[in-house]
């Protein structure tokens, strides 16, 4: 599976009608981060588009090479190149890497945009601020003090970084105190006023530090945390997580936030805030009541979901990325944090506690490589209409008649843009396809964060087919079970949902027999098709896997999952719907199976790998069952320690653990 680009089809169906059934449909899953390799061919220099419709240039294109005039392959209009295509064969032409190859990044390094301003040093620009929790007990603080001074062990000298704690009120610790831990407070009950944030922000007080001048002050922080003193069920105590995320967001801004009101700034790359909470927001702006049994709960529920929304949105507004990191046994209540994550272009992750997973998350929170101001275009031939995306961004309406006449694109704003996301495209074909190929073409454009302007163009044919078994033997089985499984997700909002849904996916298999299937002899019964059959087993996996099965148990666990998966890459995706097993064998070895063939023996350990979580069934007679438990935590953060497994697994396995990777045993 190329991990930027990847097609339910390799060949189009000709026929409208069976081409558009709608329980096996089309369509294709892109990643605009996706790292490729070998890297794409760069250019540095704008891209030749087409003047009637705006796509790209590209390998497919009509030359005449007398004159230089290319023809759009979308559109059909012939452009000119400003001589740049003229030559005397078309063998010349492949020196040209936009003619030669089906991923191009142009590259822009100079910035035209009004009110721009520079950044020295982009990657100092852009700090990182913890909002931590100070209502937790004596464990789970033990924990989370330890995963924080190895967070920020882990920094590089430059990254800068502000502390945040909150409860009643919000405190904000000062750097410029190196011989004790000191922090201003300002009232938690309601938004931080324009004065108290002035005096904060124009005051003595080094709230953002780079590490090479503040670790040991940081430590000192950390440690100098205390448990939650009053004797307070969890789930009472009172926590302004809104009004701690606006602080931070003014701290962030700073004093140019004055200066530059009304201009763009750009700051180098995306700032983020990662709060650290192990309990739902119950005061001040954004809060929710502690108790659900409140008579006015649905309605201050709601209010408080709105503001979240507003907050991740005027974070976003400022290059602000916020995620949200939770742990611990106190529900977070996942509906009202969920919306300030998201508007952000932030992720919300759940954890059992604050130890070593919670830890390793809140390091690659820290270092991911965000990209910004990301803007997806889609074009493709006349013949084909895109019919639903799913993934993290919405439609943007953007204005180009200026400069393309008929700009048809459809085009996404991207929150950000990251290499753990996809979009996931439903299409269906207008009428019956008279040629013999048709044509797509992604364009999408990221500041990266070296300040330049990236396009990054990829352009496929697919050859169209009248044979329905030509057409089902190109089926990729696994971007097909990706996108049926987005697709249906997208509707298992609550738990009756999932179980209608479950429903859906057996309908769907049935209906796809029905109009692909052959009848069996002597019988009224379609055989499922044959060409299909590895669908069908990972449909079957989708229905009692975490997304929809019986997994996962609690409700908010759900939620969070659904949310990952839906702006999943596509191998996060496979593996969430469809596991990968894994049998361990005493002395130290895995070895992969067949993930139909759970049968478990009295001498094996069966690892079983969803994506986000990791299963283990340990047999209750096995003597080893305290070394292997030990051996997968451990190998989990440091593969290098399991000699039996192969290094892609567990480098594989790390990178899955930003999304909280959740290891759990099974005793039979
Ligand atoms: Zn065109």
């Amino acid at each position: 599976m190329s991990l930027n680009l990847a097609h339910f089809v390799i060949q189009v169906l000709k026929q409208k009608k069976l081409a558009n059934v709608p329980s096996l449909g089309f369509g294709a899953l892109f990643s605009p981060g996706g790292e490729i390799s070998p890297g794409p061919q760069i250019i540095q220099r704008d891209p030749h588009r087409c003047h009637n419709c705006g796509a790209y240039a590209n390998l497919y294109c009509k030359i005449l090479l007398g004159s230089g005039q290319w023809q759009c392959v979308i559109c059909q209009k012939l452009n000119g190149s400003e001589g740049e295509y003229v030559a005397p064969s078309k063998e010349e032409l492949r020196n040209l890497p936009e003619l030669s190859s089906p991923i191009i990044d142009y590259i822009q390094i100079g910035n035209k945009r009004p009110g721009f301003i520079p950044v020295s040093d982009s990657r100092m620009s852009a700090p990182t601020v913890l909002v931590i929790d100070e209502c937790l007990d004596e464990t789970h603080l033990q924990h989370l003090q330890s995963s924080l001074h190895a967070f920020v062990d882990s920094l590089p000298p430059t990254a800068r970084i502000g502390i945040i704690l909150y409860g009643r009120t919000v405190s904000v610790y000062d750097f410029s105190e190196e011989l004790m831990a000191s922090a201003d407070v300002l009232p938690g009950d309601k938004s931080p006023t324009r004065e108290s944030l002035k005096a904060l922000i124009y005051g003595t007080g080094v709230y953002l530090s780079p590490m090479h001048a503040s670790k040991e002050v940081a430590h000192k922080i950390f440690s100098s945390l205390r448990p939650f003193g009053l004797n307070i069920a969890e789930s009472s105590r009172d926590r302004c997580l809104g009004t701690a995320v606006e602080v931070a967001l003014a701290i962030i801004q700073g004093p140019s936030a004055e200066m530059s009101r009304g201009i763009i700034k750009r700051a180098g790359g995306n700032s983020r805030i990662i709060a650290c909470a192990g309990g739902p927001n119950t005061y001040g702006p954004g809060s929710v009541p502690h108790s659900f049994s409140h008579p006015n709960y649905p309605h201050m529920e709601k209010t408080a979901l709105k503001w979240m929304e507003n907050l991740g949105r005027e974070a976003h507004r400022h290059n602000t990325v916020v995620d949200i990191l939770c742990a611990g046994t106190c529900p977070v209540r996942i509906p009202v944090l969920q919306p300030l994550a998201k508007a952000s272009g932030g992720v919300l992750v759940l954890h059992d506690d604050f130890g070593e997973a919670f830890g390793v998350n809140l390091q690659r929170a820290a270092s991911r490589a965000s990209r910004f101001h990301g803007l997806l275009e889609i074009r493709c031939s006349d013949d084909i209409l895109i019919t639903q995306v799913v993934g993290p961004g919405e439609e943007a309406h953007v204005d180009t008649h200026e400069t393309f006449k008929n700009n048809n694109a459809l085009c996404i704003q991207m929150l950000s843009v990251e290499e753990t996301q996809s979009f996931a495209l439903s299409m269906e074909t207008k009428e019956d396809i008279k040629s013999d190929c048709v044509f797509f073409q992604f364009a999408v454009r990221y500041a990266n964060v070296y300040q330049a302007d990236i396009s990054r163009v990829v352009t496929v044919r697919l050859p169209t087919v009248d044979s329905v078994s030509a057409y089902l033997e190109s089926v990729q089985d696994e971007v097909a079970a990706i996108l049926m499984a987005k697709r249906t997700l997208l509707r298992a909002k609550n738990h009756s949902d999932v179980m209608d849904m479950r429903g859906t996916i057996d309908e769907r298999i049935k209906d796809i027999a029905l109009k692909f299937g052959s009848l069996v002899p002597k019988s009224k019964l379609h055989q499922f098709p044959k060409e299909l059959s590895a669908l069908s087993e990972l449909l079957f996996h989708l229905r009692r896997g975490p997304l929809l099965g019986s997994i996962v148990g609690h409700e908010d666990e759900r939620s969070v999952l659904r949310n990952l998966f839906l702006n999943a890459s596509s191998d996060l995706s496979l593996r969430m719907v469809a596991p990968r097993c894994l049998m361990h064998r005493e002395g130290g070895t895995f070895e992969e199976l067949p993930a139909y063939d759970l049968a478990m023996q009295s001498d094996t350990a069966v690892v079983l790998d969803h994506g986000t979580d990791v299963f283990i069934w340990l047999v209750s007679d096995l003597t080893f069952c305290d070394s292997l438990k030990l051996q997968v935590i451990e190998f989990s953060i440091l593969y290098v320690y399991c000699p039996g497994i192969s290094h892609e697994l567990w480098v594989y396995l790390l990178s899955l653990s930003l999304h909280g990777l959740v290891i759990t045993f099974v005793y039979s």
